[in-house]
């Protein structure tokens, strides 16, 4: 069965660690842009019934509820087995959910980072600890209990004591889900570009040593495995059947369709990228991208982000067999008749073995 990604690249300011392709465009901007995505939508030929949605940017949260309404009434397979939306916690309203719940969504990520006051005023956040314990009440008096918290490690000025403090706030929480990220540098994002040139702008000076930051990755995971939250894939973290539907499907190579300004789509042989311009994909379209997959390729290399791991096929024996009995060898990855997976170690190292199966 497959998935649907759309993108919603608006966002109320742009935080300094975000390499996405979303931003504060002006608001005639967004009405154009959704009618283009409906078009897009309107477009598609569904060759199958998809049985998840990812609404995700962007901040979809911000969605008028005529807007949402629109988009997912052109999306076949209502009610969908799990359909997320990406929000910013802080200023979720009773209206606001209501409208979800009526346009079929059933599980909400809330782009949380951080529970910190400082480390959040540093990246442009503007919510509050007691604003994500507000909205994550608020689902849940409405029904929706599939609640995803995402955090950061990494972010300028953190510190041991604050990441701690972060975890308790889960604790106290209890979201079924939590996706724990270390922070990326890259060129894409402000705080990225800063780093790599060694400024300090945008806290660039704050940001805690990358050991230190693995220090902050393990710390997570042992604090959230201790307290039910089973490790599934390398940055996400479940209670026994709140895995992500919807993401499995990347890691697992199951086909998804994707509409909006960067969204992606796999039909199980051929990757499609949308244009990842907002204004291009107004003015001309998804412009979409084609190029082959190497299945052969990536089976391994999003499978091997799952703990649950994967099979190494016979016929890839010759191509990545070597690959595996090396790293087996450094204690990196497990092997169990086909089956292939990550050691705890191989998880920190794991761009390394990755590198060997592209
Ligand atoms: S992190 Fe989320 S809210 Fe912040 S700019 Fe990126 S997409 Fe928008």
């Amino acid at each position: 069965m497959a998935g649907v990604y759309i993108s919603w690249p608006f966002c109320s300011q742009k935080c300094t660690y975000c390499n996405f392709a979303s931003g504060v465009y002006p608001a005639g901007l967004q009405e154009r842009y959704l009618e283009r995505l409906l078009e897009e939508l309107q477009g598609h030929e569904w060759r199958w019934t998809p049985e998840t949605v990812y609404l995700g940017g962007g901040t979809p949260g911000s969605m008028a509820a005529e807007e949402l309404r629109a988009v997912l009434e052109l999306v076949p397979g209502k009610p969908w087995r799990e359909a997320t939306l990406e929000a910013a916690p802080g200023a979720i309203a009773a209206e606001a959910v209501q409208a979800w719940l009526g346009c079929g969504v059933n599980r909400v990520s809330l782009g949380v980072q951080s529970f910190i006051e400082e480390e959040l005023r540093r990246t442009g956040r503007r919510h509050t600890a007691e604003g994500v314990a507000r909205d994550v009440a608020l689902l849940r008096g409405a029904g929706i209990g599939n609640i995803n918290v995402d955090l950061i490690a990494g972010l300028p000025g953190q510190t041991e004591a604050g990441w701690r403090a972060s975890l308790e706030w889960l604790e106290r929480l209890e979201p079924p889900h939590v996706s724990a990220y270390m922070l990326e540098v890259d060129e894409d994002s402000r705080l990225g570009r800063e780093l790599l040139a060694g400024g300090a702008r945008f806290g660039a000076g704050a940001v805690p040593a990358e050991e230190k930051i693995a220090d902050f990755y393990e710390m997570a995971v042992e604090f959230l495995e201790k307290r039910g939250w089973r490790r599934y894939e390398i940055s996400n973290f479940a209670r026994p059947g709140f895995e992500s539907l919807h993401n499995l499907k990347y890691w697992r190579l199951e086909p998804y369709a994707g509409f909006g300004a960067d969204a992606h789509s796999f039909d199980g042989e051929w990757r499609t990228a949308n244009t990842d311009d907002v204004r291009g994909y107004i003015e001309q379209g998804p412009q979409p991208e084609r190029t082959r997959a190497d299945v052969a390729s990536e089976r391994y290399l999003t499978g091997l982000r799952l703990m649950e791991g994967v099979d190494l096929r016979a016929e890839d024996e010759g191509r990545f067999g070597g690959a595996v009995a090396r790293f087996q060898a450094e204690g990196l990855l497990e092997r169990e008749g086909a089956r292939v997976r990550l050691t705890r170690r191989g998880v920190m190292l794991s761009n390394e073995v990755f590198e060997a199966f592209l």
